[in-house]
């Protein structure tokens, strides 16, 4: 064997998991590259550091390093290797593990005279069937801020760092909790919010520059709006198109008629050609809703549904009697080839 693991992590051999795993982690965050650019005896005793923790971290490796003095490369999984085929362990994680979380890994680091875009905003706004496919406008009120500063506590950067013995470490800044900058006024803000017609369950719109005032002046953030668009009690939606069932009468469906059905204005008459089918779908160009920010419609979808008597009264039974005799009975059956042929099967 050539390293003493243990030394390397500066720890002795009646060390515990818990304690290797600390001083693996405050080794790690003091030689770590990002914090040493271009220093190469930093970056060789990282690469140690993580050499001898890939080892000692790993109960099965560590009990064959302390009973044979080296670890088997082939054993457990593959071994270890002193160099980085991942890249090196991110900063950001370690530090992140070390203080048990809570940072957010996207913080930015902020000058206090930049300017900065504010922060953008989200709103929810319910509508109706018919509020969308009118469009509608919707007064809406939201807090937001009116000036925006950079942390002075941390100078913009989200964490203060303070010395621990032989390291620097950092910890996330209390006064803007990791952000950099905080709002120091903020405003209620009534606004009207003009939703166009067309919009679906789920369209965003944007309003520009009604978010969050900038930082130092900088642009203001944007505002959202996310609808939500409230069923209708008979029209289903599909994008522009919208489907309806009516009901139609047998007499009407052999026969043809026309029937009043509802529309996006109104009701409207519609023709039934004689004939039509249980389910059938009759189109009705440009009645279905207004295309987003264009001037087409789409289409209405009326879907008949025809309407079979649970009960007859007596004449009307004799009429329907009639009316097998008529066109039932010498009818040839439809299905008599079929059956012909399930005959000759079982034969
Ligand atoms: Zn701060």
């Amino acid at each position: 064997m050539s390293k003493d693991y243990y030394s390397v992590l500066g720890i002795d051999r009646t060390s515990n998991e818990e304690q290797i795993k600390k001083a693996y982690k405050k080794l790690a965050l003091k030689y770590h590259p990002d914090r040493n650019k271009n220093d190469k005896k930093a970056e060789e005793k990282f690469k140690e550091i993580n050499e001898a923790y890939q080892v000692l971290g790993d109960q099965e490796k560590k009990s064959q390093y302390d009973t044979f003095g080296t670890v088997n490369p082939g054993a457990g999984g593959g071994g270890f290797s002193s160099g980085f085929p991942g890249g090196f362990p991110d900063l950001d994680d370690l530090i992140n593990d070390f203080f048990g979380g809570g940072r957010s890994n996207s913080r930015r680091s902020r000058r206090e005279n930049s300017q900065y875009k504010g922060r953008d905003l989200r709103f929810d706004v319910s509508i109706s069937f018919d509020e969308a496919v009118k469009g509608i406008k919707k007064n809406i009120s939201l807090r937001r801020a009116r000036t925006y500063k950079v942390c002075k506590a941390c100078n913009g950067t989200g964490e203060l760092n303070y010395s621990q013995g032989m390291f620097s470490v950092s910890r996330t800044c209390g006064s803007c909790g990791g952000a950099g900058a905080f709002a120091d006024d903020t405003e209620n803000k009534k606004l009207e919010v003009k939703i166009p017609a067309g919009v679906d369950n789920g369209t965003r719109l944007r309003m520009s520059g009604e978010g969050d005032a900038g930082i130092n002046n900088g642009p203001n953030g944007d505002l959202y709006i996310d609808i939500t668009v409230e069923d209708h009690p008979f029209f289903k939606r599909e994008d522009e198109n919208i489907l309806c069932e009516v009901p139609v009468s047998i007499s009407n469906a052999v026969l043809g008629g026309r029937i009043e059905i509802p529309t996006l204005e109104g009701t409207s008459d519609l023709k039934i050609p004689a004939g039509v089918q249980p389910g059938q779908l009759m189109r009705l160009k440009g009645k279905g809703i207004k295309i987003l920010n264009r001037e087409s419609y789409g289409d209405l979808y009326v879907k008949l549904n025809i309407v079979i008597p649970k009960t007859v009264n007596s004449k009307q039974k004799k009429l329907l009697e009639e009316y097998q005799v008529e066109v039932e009975k010498d009818s040839k059956n439809p299905f008599s080839e079929y059956i012909n042929k399930v005959k000759e099967f079982f034969e």
